[in-house]
């Protein structure tokens, strides 16, 4: 492997210095011109860290600051996030699919990896991971044991024409378990790896809290959320999404578990089905897509999130709850809260906070590295 040297001006050394694992291209001395493993040096030509150059805006990655092979690096970082993953206990409570390597969190930039029963399927958001990954489908297996490995590239690093699929094994069962529930899994076809692993908790939750409740879970996907408000005994659960793919496995999902009649799907945009809702439910869950993809446009994302906030809080019974999400990570967790603060302001209702959700421990972060925490969630009683 050809590994690239990057060479940081004087004054631009504080930030990695101190641990935040990015940096921008104008602290570069010159700017990579190519994806793939570098060492970044200071300007005193000492190593300061070992990471994934890219050409974008953000030029550097740094995966570790001690100066080791990149093989060496993956194999130690991937035994670290296989030990925490296996002491968090999620196989004796009924789970077997969660997030094996969650980029910066696990010391991989670039790289996720989500482990569904015996696949592993990990999401490549830089280039140098396809460069080498052979490599990586051996090492992920070799640490593992698991057998099948597949890659999913096209969308995350936006080329059509790269390899996708099995790089080792082939698909054995669809249908994995979270908390004792059942789901079927699709990630050849998908969003990001099939499955969002990270609203385990909040789902559970609010499952917890559903007992004779009339249930609307907007943004649905695969009915996540919609499974859970069944088993905790919703009377009635309606799911929205405008993905008719996601619908029609919420409706498979729904029925695997035994709970289809009382569940109702609805494909519809969101925005215009929450603007013609008829008022009276008793639990609402909002789980949008990053609305700020960027942030630049963190405004109009703000306004979105406030208009569906807002007619969500509207719809809801005297005494009711809200569950409201935000990933975009561009908004972070107080500007979350005062948009759902102006949202109730708008609507006229008071609202109490119960509680607070994030994402579980298998998607960890580095405080050095806040954009790591990216998952922000308010559970909210409306009176
Ligand atoms: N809550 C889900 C995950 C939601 S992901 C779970 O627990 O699995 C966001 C979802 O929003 C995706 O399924 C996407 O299809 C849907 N979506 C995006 N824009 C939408 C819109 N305008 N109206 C309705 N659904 C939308």
């Amino acid at each position: 492997m050809n590994i690239l040297e990057l060479e940081l001006l004087p004054a631009k050394e504080a930030s990695i210095k101190r641990g935040h694992p990015w940096v921008f291209s104008g602290a570069l001395r010159a700017k990579p011109t190519r994806s793939g493993w570098a060492r970044l040096l200071d300007h005193n030509q000492r190593f300061v860290a070992l990471g994934i150059a890219e050409t974008g805006s953000i030029s550097f990655k740094a995966a570790s600051f001690e100066d080791v092979a990149p093989g060496v690096h993956l194999e130690r970082a991937l035994t670290r996030a296989l030990s925490l993953r296996n002491s968090l206990g999620l196989s004796e409570s009924g789970t077997n699919m969660h997030r094996l390597v969650f980029a910066e969190g696990d010391g991989l930039p670039g790289l996720v990896v989500d482990r569904y029963g015996d696949h592993l399927i990990a999401q490549l958001h830089s280039e140098a991971w396809y460069e080498m990954r052979s490599e990586l489908a051996r090492v992920l297996s070799k640490i593992t044991k698991v057998e099948n490995v597949y890659f999913k590239t096209r969308e995350s690093l936006h080329r059509s024409d790269l390899e996708e699929g099995y790089a080792l094994g082939a698909q054995g069962e669809s249908v994995f378990t979270e908390n004792g529930l059942r789901f079927k899994v699709d990630w050849e076809t998908g969003q990001k790896t099939g499955f969002f692993l990270d609203q385990r908790e909040s789902r559970a939750r609010l499952g917890s809290r559903c007992k004779g409740a009339k249930v609307l879970n907007v943004f649905s996907y695969t009915g996540g959320f919609s499974v859970y408000a069944l088993a905790g005994g919703a009377e009635q659960v309606t799911s929205v999404d405008s993905s008719k793919k996601a619908m029609a496995l919420a409706v498979e999902n729904a029925e695997i578990n035994g709970f289809s009649q009382r569940h109702q799907a609805v494909v519809a945009d969101a925005f215009e089905y929450l603007g013609t809702l008829e008022p009276g439910f008793d639990r609402i869950v909002l789980d949008p897509p990053a609305f700020a993809k960027n942030r630049h446009s963190t405004h109009n994302a703000s306004l979105a999130y406030r208009r569906i906030n807002r007619m969500a809080i509207e719809a809801i019974e005297t005494g009711g709850e809200l569950f409201t999400f935000s990933c975009s990570q561009h908004i972070d967790r107080a500007m979350f809260a005062s948009i759902v603060r102006a949202a109730a302001i708008d609507s006229g209702r008071s609202i109490q906070v119960l509680g607070h959700f994030t994402q579980p421990p298998d998607h960890p972060f580095d405080l050095r590295h806040p954009e790591g925490e990216y998952l922000k969630g308010l559970w909210i009683k409306v009176l």
